[in-house]
C-alpha cells in the first residue's frame, strides 16, 4: 500500500538516517517532517502496517478534529503560543488539528487493539473512519479478542458503544482497563463531582459498562497481553495507562494519551492542556515516559501523533524533539 509523502530534503535524510541507526531500527524506516501529518490520509491511506519484533501493528486513522482554537484549550500558554508551535511543526495554524488513530496488535494468531476509535463519528463528525480503515487494512472485528483502553475518553471508548443502545459493539472481546480507572469513573456521586462538559459521559459509562461481563480490571502494572504490559501514567485522567510492546529487542510505547499531540507539548511538555483532569500529574507522567522511550531507545506512538501516529523522541534541552516516521 503506498504512501503519499513528502520528499525529504537531503539533510533530513541524512538526519532520517543517522537517527535511525542510532535506534538500531531497520534502515528501511524512513522518517518524515511533520507536514506529513494528514498526507497519507487525504491520499486515502487510513492504514499502515509495521512490524515490531514478531509484532505486527496496524495503525488505523480515525480521522481528524479540526478544533477551533481555544484561550481555554491549554491553561498556561495563549492562542498566539500554540499557533506557532503549530506552525513551527509544520502544521496548518487554521485550527487545532486533533488526529486519531487506533493500533491493532497481530500477536501470533491473536489480534489485540488498543482503545476503539470513536465510534462512528459519536466524537466528531470528522472521526468516523476506523471501521472503514479496518476493512481496508484486511481486520475483521469480531476476530479482535482483547481490547486494552487507555482511559475513558470519549475518543478512547466511544467505539465500544453502539450509537443510540449503548449495546457493546465487541460482546466478544476482553476490555482491559486499569482499575483505577474503571473505579474513579463507576464511583457513586461520580457524575454530580464532573464539570458541566463530562456529565453526559459519566452518564454514559455509567449506564453501559455495570452491565458487560467482558471488563477485566488491573491493578497496577501487569502484563495484559503476551508481550504487552500496561504502564500506568495517570494525570490525563486518573487512571491513564500507556501499553509497553515487546518481542525480541524491539520495543513500542502505545503512550495513547501521555503526549497528546506532539506538536505542541514535545517543545512545552511543562503545557497543560484543559484536557489534562490532574495538569502537574500529567506533566510527571509525561516527563516520566518520555524520558524512558528515549533512555530505552524505543519506538513510540500516541493516539494524537501525526497519522499514521508512530514516531520518536530526543532529548531537546528540558524539552524534547518529536520526529514522525514510518518504519
Ligand atoms: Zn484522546
Amino acid at each position: 500500500m503506498p504512501l503519499s509523502l513528502p520528499l525529504l530534503s537531503r539533510r533530513e535524510f541524512s538526519l532520517a538516517a543517522a537517527f535511525a541507526a542510532s535506534l538500531g531500527l531497520s534502515s528501511k524506516l524512513s522518517i518524515v517532517p511533520a507536514s506529513a501529518q494528514t498526507a497519507a490520509a487525504s491520499a486515502g491511506t487510513d492504514f499502515y502496517t509495521y512490524k515490531v519484533g514478531a509484532i505486527e501493528v496496524t495503525a488505523l486513522y480515525d480521522g481528524i478534529w479540526q478544533k477551533p482554537h481555544d484561550p481555554a484549550f491549554i491553561k498556561n500558554a495563549t492562542v498566539e503560543d500554540t499557533k506557532a508551535a503549530l506552525a513551527k511543526a509544520g502544521l496548518t495554524t487554521d485550527y487545532m488539528p486533533i488526529p486519531l488513530t487506533v493500533v491493532v496488535l497481530k500477536i501470533g494468531d491473536r489480534y489485540v487493539m488498543v482503545d476503539s476509535g470513536s465510534g462512528g463519528g459519536q466524537w466528531q463528525p470528522t472521526a468516523g473512519r476506523l471501521a472503514t480503515a479496518m476493512k481496508a487494512a484486511g481486520l475483521d472485528p469480531a476476530k479482535i479478542s482483547a481490547i486494552l483502553v487507555s482511559h475513558f475518553h470519549p475518543d478512547h471508548i466511544f467505539g465500544l458503544l453502539e450509537k443510540g443502545t449503548n449495546a457493546p459493539v465487541f460482546p466478544n472481546a476482553e476490555i482491559v482497563v486499569s482499575a483505577t480507572e474503571y473505579k474513579w469513573w463507576m464511583e457513586p456521586g461520580r457524575v454530580e463531582k464532573l464539570p458541566e462538559g463530562r456529565k453526559a459521559l459519566g452518564q454514559r459509562i455509567q449506564a453501559a459498562f455495570p452491565g458487560w461481563k467482558n471488563f477485566r480490571l488491573v491493578e497496577g502494572e501487569k502484563e495484559v497481553a503476551p508481550g504487552v504490559m500496561l504502564v500506568n501514567a495517570p494525570g490525563h485522567t486518573p487512571g491513564h495507562s500507556a501499553f509497553l510492546v515487546t518481542s525480541g529487542n524491539k520495543q513500542l510505547m502505545v503512550s495513547n494519551d501521555t503526549a497528546y499531540v506532539p506538536a505542541l507539548l514535545a517543545p512545552h511538555p511543562d503545557w497543560q492542556g484543559a484536557y489534562d483532569q490532574d495538569g502537574p500529574l500529567a506533566i510527571e507522567s509525561r516527563r516520566k515516559l518520555l524520558d524512558r522511550v528515549i533512555a530505552d531507545k524505543m519506538m513510540i506512538c500516541g493516539a494524537h501523533f501525526p497519522f499514521p501516529g508512530t514516531g520518536s523522541f530526543a532529548k531537546d534541552g528540558n524539552a524534547y524533539a518529536f520526529t514522525t516516521s514510518a518504519a
